[in-house]
């Protein structure tokens, strides 16, 4: 269902500024339900849906998430009804990130909207997705939950193990690359990906959920996850694992001024939107980069995230005109 393959592009104006040669993968450009990186992980997860002959689909994640949103619409298309529970993971919102964006395009498609007071606790918000199912199971309906956790397969890091050979089959000589790393699966997609066809780029993750330390963990367990999946030997070495969470705070889906430097910058000189919770941040975590990198070809890995930039319309200080 996704546009694929998405586009490899120059960014020259913004490379020129930071002293780099740098390129952006355009998996903003995925196409469904205004894309991002959650369409190649749903394409996975719904064919097992469609598989089961499921007819809800079920989904848990951050208020502003992406992920819920590009669920709702290729459950649209796929005829499916979507049941989105939204967590409490960034404090003090304000009503636009409640109201706007992600959240009134969700509603747009018509997917029911589910609250969960607790944002972090992903075991809990996926048993909760369980009653939701059951619920649902006793009016005839089949259910199919995506889940979150780390205790289930990483089934949608195979979008990503398939975009690292796709990405290699449109140049393989980036001296880094910078990727976002939230529930981890698209990080460890694409670093696995490019491992097992023998491309050994380093990969920078930048921290957008946990610090580093925690995050290396979930990393090597994911890792090891999708080794099991796929039924293969993990070909990722520990010292191939990096994670970069200098551009984290004040935390998950919180604006910093480095991160609205970033997404200034790129729309200033590129006309390219970044949003404040993923890809703002990992721009951030790039530019953080960029001198040890000098004259280098670096590629930026863009997952998406837009429509969350005007749920923060307030946290970038405009004026009104
Ligand atoms: C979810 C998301 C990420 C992080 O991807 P994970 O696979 O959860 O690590 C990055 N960018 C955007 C825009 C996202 O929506």
């Amino acid at each position: 269902m996704g546009h694929l393959p998405t586009p490899l592009e120059p960014m020259p104006n913004l490379g020129a500024e930071l002293g780099l040669d740098l390129w952006v993968k355009r998996d903003d450009c995925t196409g469904i339900g205004m894309g991002g990186n959650k369409v190649r992980q749903l394409e996975f997860y719904l064919g097992k849906a469609q598989e089961q002959r499921a007819t809800q689909v079920l989904i848990t994640g951050a208020v502003q998430s992406n992920f819920v949103r590009t669920t709702a619409a290729m459950a649209a298309r796929l005829g499916m009804g979507c049941h989105i529970q939204l967590e409490e993971r960034v404090p003090n919102p304000s009503t636009l990130y409640r109201e706007n964006g992600n959240v009134l395009l969700s509603k747009l498609m018509g997917a029911t909207l589910y609250s969960y007071p607790e944002g972090e606790d992903e075991a809990g918000a996926d048993r909760r997705l369980g009653e939701i199912a059951r619920k649902l199971e006793q009016t005839g309906e089949v259910p199919f939950i995506v889940p979150l956790s780390a205790d289930q397969p990483p089934t949608g890091a195979l979008g990503y193990v398939d975009a690292a050979r796709e990405l290699s089959e449109q140049a393989k000589d980036f001296d880094a690359i910078f990727i976002a790393s939230g529930s981890a699966l698209t990080h460890c997609g694409t670093l696995f990906g490019l491992r097992l066809i023998d491309d050994q780029t380093p990969v920078i993750g930048i921290c957008v959920r946990r610090d580093a330390e925690q995050q290396t963990v979930r990393v090597r367990r994911r890792l090891n996850d999708l080794a099991q999946l796929i039924g293969c030997e993990n070909p990722v070495r520990d010292q191939d694992i990096v994670l970069d969470d200098r551009a984290l705070a004040p935390g998950y889906g919180k604006m910093s001024d480095d991160t609205q430097k970033a997404i200034t910058l790129a729309a200033n000189t590129e006309g390219q939107f970044l949003d404040p919770t993923y890809t703002g941040k990992v721009m951030a975590g790039l530019m953080k980069h960029a001198p040890v990198h000098r004259g280098q070809k670096v590629l930026f890995w863009h997952t998406g995230g837009q429509p969350a930039i005007f749920a923060y319309a307030d946290a970038f200080g405009f004026s009104q005109t």
